[in-house]
């Protein structure tokens, strides 16, 4: 299965990819020890962890939304033909990503909204396609919101030297500047509510515009987290911050923030990257998290 029905908000998963990352988990994940991870393996891999321990396994993926009657995407992954000098494992991808979101019923123009959480490499990749030597909007009707934190931080002109480093070179330019140039986006700042079952919230940590995406109306309540969370473990250890994260104590105050309001309300979390079954039902574990049950997704079987 690889589409659920949330209270009136469809979810279908749009795979792009998913394998190893080729990051050691123990660099990933700085706080978490090789021992864990060893210890843990059988229980993380596939899906989450190679079964030696020695790459995180990651889902590159889309989460296309219906509300309302309008088609959303969560989060546009790497794109195609992208030039990534220090992200090799990113750079001239040729997916079908395209393909697999038309499987789901949706092509381009049908596209409403597009939402980044946040504006790192795997998140806006599919925001732009290449024309001749253009990048144009893939999704030529859509309104892409993008939060002007971020936007603001990764906009080269500003000056700022993030983390992630040069991970991002060429993003802003390939994948954020052409959907602005063409009038596309819409740059929202706190909270922004899309329609009456989707609000948008700022979630700092991770970047500075981080963001979450929270389906707060009806029987069944979701929060789609970004990157928020990478690996089953932080919910287990809600403390552990990804290599990423720009802001390592706000990245973590939001985690649990979150993790708290996604148990205390049943609401399922969907984190951006996450294999098996791509999203968790969580719940309190006296000053942690942990897991209640799986969203029922079917996991992606092989790689690539
Ligand atoms: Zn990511």
């Amino acid at each position: 299965m690889d589409r659920i029905e949330l209270g009136n908000v469809t979810v279908t998963r749009v795979r792009e990819y998913f394998g190893p990352v080729d990051i050691a988990p123990e660099t990933f994940f700085p706080d978490v020890p090789k021992e864990v991870w060893d210890k843990s393996s059988p229980w993380l891999a596939p899906h989450f962890l190679d079964s030696g321990a020695t790459t995180v396994n990651s889902a590159i993926q889309t989460w296309l939304l219906r509300s309302e009657g309008r088609n959303i995407l969560v989060d546009t992954g790497v794109g195609n033909h992208k030039e990534r000098p220090y992200s090799p494992v990113w750079s001239h991808l040729d997916t079908g990503f395209l393909a697999n979101l038309s499987r789901a019923g949706v092509e381009p123009e049908d596209v409403d909204l597009v939402i980044n959480t946040h504006l790192h490499v795997d998140h806006v990749g599919w925001n732009t396609r290449l024309d001749g030597r253009n990048w144009i909007p893939t999704f030529p009707n859509a309104t892409y919101l993008m939060p002007k934190d971020d936007f603001d931080f990764w906009n080269p002109e500003n000056g700022h030297t993030p983390l992630l480093g040069r991970g991002n070179q060429n993003v802003f330019e390939d994948s954020v500047a052409p959907v602005h140039r063409a009038g596309r986006t819409l740059l929202w700042e706190g909270s922004h509510r899309i329609d009456a079952n989707l609000r948008l919230d700022a979630a700092p940590g991770h970047t500075p515009g981080s963001s979450v995406l929270t389906l707060d109306r009806g029987p069944d309540r979701a929060v789609f987290v970004g990157d928020l969370l990478h690996s089953p473990v932080q919910i287990l250890a809600p403390d552990h911050n990804s290599c990423f994260c720009e802001d390592p104590a706000a990245a973590r105050a939001t985690r649990r923030r979150l993790l708290g309001w996604a148990a205390d309300h049943n609401a399922l979390v969907f984190p951006a990257h996450l294999g098996g079954h791509g999203a968790a039902e969580v719940t309190r574990d006296a000053d942690k998290f942990a897991i209640k049950g799986w969203a029922p997704f079917t996991p992606y079987t092989e790689q690539r």
